[in-house]
């Protein structure tokens, strides 16, 4: 395979010298191998970054200064550009975290375009709000940029996530500071290429993949107006104090341990594809998979028969194979991680009904089996640890209201889902679960819909209208005249 390697900073349009010759290395999940390197930002570069992000802010004719329309049209343009880069973006994203290829084609290709087509349109239809006050004067409410925005994320689903940030904030007329995670720097940098093919301006997008300090010296840099970071709790707390202190704004999108309520009139045997979808995506590295599967006593034993069927079907390989279902865990210290946890499991009593190791005939690569686990009690460490790896949980329970007990008693609140055949009692049991959203017989995020968690799943929401206003702040103008 050839390698991929870059020497600049995508900084103010073009790439930049880095301030130190040192190297991000990305080595494949899939067979261990070197393939590719990018630079390793510095504070320097950070510097360098927020001060052509600033620029292009805020000059006379700076970013925020465009009418929406012009923004729009060099967005849809950017939306081109990368869906002419599609295939090579989802080859990137596999080689780097091991997404099975055919999901890295259907997120990781098409999510950004239509982020940026639907907040194109969003912010075009966008107008200042005359309101007739109670006082008998006009007030007149507008929306303004936020200013220059630090977007950090993740590696699992790196495209998606991006654009979830950069799709908004660019139509609202904000300039960005893109920090991508060290795992998966390759897609980010054919966003730079895919960013100056669209003729975005100098500074408006500008990329700096770096090490959790030079990281934290980006979300507290005097340059910066707004941080949306998604990643783990624990950064994601680190990220809110600072914040806090300064009073900048900011967005968390965090971990999850969701779960699945399968009532008894559930037909989960019509709908394994959708149960596999909303539990096992990505190698069980998404962070809304409903990974603790919450079954009635009654129907215990057949609802692990259906689940362990399911997962045992499952082809585990390389993520490029077109057959692959499960790839490989993105780094082997991730995948000591997940093993650490499987351990934890069988040692307070849990029960593997499938998977549980590595897979035979793999000497490379960081795979392991996908597994399930029975006899789980609701607070085991496997019941309430985020895994972060293809590991299901199947836990009993004794009645609906217990059901929603159990579901509830999480530190996270991102997502859910609720199965059965009669929607009404879904939807009774959905509004009791204490998360940010919620399926109905599976469960898929859509554009329109705001997007994110509560407790330690994070502050804030993503997308629909809500995900553009966390890039816009309100001015009320008070216009001195009479109610008309
Ligand atoms: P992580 O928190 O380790 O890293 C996330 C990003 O933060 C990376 O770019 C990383 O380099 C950067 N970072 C690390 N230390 C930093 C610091 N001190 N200051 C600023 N930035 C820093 O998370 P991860 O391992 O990359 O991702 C897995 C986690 O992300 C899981 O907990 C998962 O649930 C969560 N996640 C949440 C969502 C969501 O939308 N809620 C989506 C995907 C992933």
């Amino acid at each position: 395979m050839t390698t991929i390697e870059y020497d600049g900073l995508y900084i103010g349009g073009e790439w930049a010298a880095p301030a130190e010759a040192s190297w991000i290395k990305v080595h494949s999940p899939a067979t261990e191998d070197y393939v590719g390197r990018v630079p390793n930002g510095r504070n320097k570069d950070i510097d360098r970054a927020v001060r052509a992000a600033r620029d292009a802010f805020g000059d006379p004719r700076g970013w925020s200064r465009w009418e929406p329309h012009e923004r729009a049209n060099v967005l849809r343009q950017l939306a081109r550009e990368l869906e002419s880069r599609g295939a090579e973006t989802a080859r990137r994203v596999s080689i780097q975290n091991g997404m099975p290829i055919e999901l890295s084609e259907k997120w990781e290709t098409r999510n950004p375009a239509t982020l940026l087509n639907y907040y194109s349109d969003l912010v075009t239809g966008q107008a200042d709000e005359l309101r007739q006050g109670i006082k008998g004067k006009q007030t007149l409410v507008t929306r303004e940029p936020v200013g220059v925005v630090a977007a950090i994320v993740p590696w699992n689903v790196p495209q998606s996530i991006t654009f979830l940030k950069l799709a908004p904030a660019l139509a609202a007329g904000c300039t960005v500071v893109l920090k991508p995670a060290a795992e998966t720097v390759l897609d980010a940098f054919l966003l730079a290429e895919a960013a100056m093919a669209a003729g975005l301006p100098a500074g408006v997008l500008n990329i700096v993949p770096a090490a959790g300090e030079t990281s934290g010296y980006l979300v507290r840099h005097p340059g910066i107006d707004k941080v949306s970071f998604t990643g783990s709790p624990e950064v994601g707390r680190g990220i809110g104090e600072i914040c806090g202190r300064l009073l900048r704004p900011v967005t968390l999108e965090l971990g999850g341990k969701s779960a699945a309520i399968v009532l008894d009139d559930a037909d989960l045997e019509n709908n394994v594809e959708a149960l596999l979808s909303s539990t096992l995506m990505n190698n069980g590295q998404v962070c809304w998979l409903s990974t603790r599967i919450l079954a009635p006593q009654s129907r215990y034993d057949k609802t692990v028969q259906v689940v362990s069927d399911m997962v045992s079907s499952l082809e585990v390989g390389d993520p490029l194979a077109r057959e692959t279902r499960v790839g490989p865990l993105v780094s082997a210290k991730h995948r000591e991680r997940v093993e650490g946890l499987v351990r934890q499991g069988l040692a307070q009593g849990g029960r593997v009904t499938v998977g549980g190791r590595r897979p035979k005939g793999f000497d490379r690569g960081w795979y392991l089996e996908p597994t399930v686990f029975a006899n789980v009690g609701r607070k085991d460490a496997i019941a309430q640890k985020e895994i972060f790896g293809p590991v299901l949980t199947v836990i009993p329970y004794s009645g609906e209201q217990d059901a929603i007990e159990i579901a509830n008693d999480s530190e996270y609140g991102l997502a859910g889902s609720v199965w059965t055949r009669d929607e009404e009692r879904g939807l009774r049991v959905a509004r009791q679960v204490r998360t940010g959203t919620i399926g109905l017989n599976g469960y898929a995020t859509d554009p329109v819909a705001p997007f994110g968690g509560v407790k330690s799943s994070g502050l804030g929401r993503e997308l629909g209208p809500e995900g553009l206003g966390n890039y816009q702040v309100l001015k009320s103008i008070f216009l001195n005249r009479p109610n008309s």
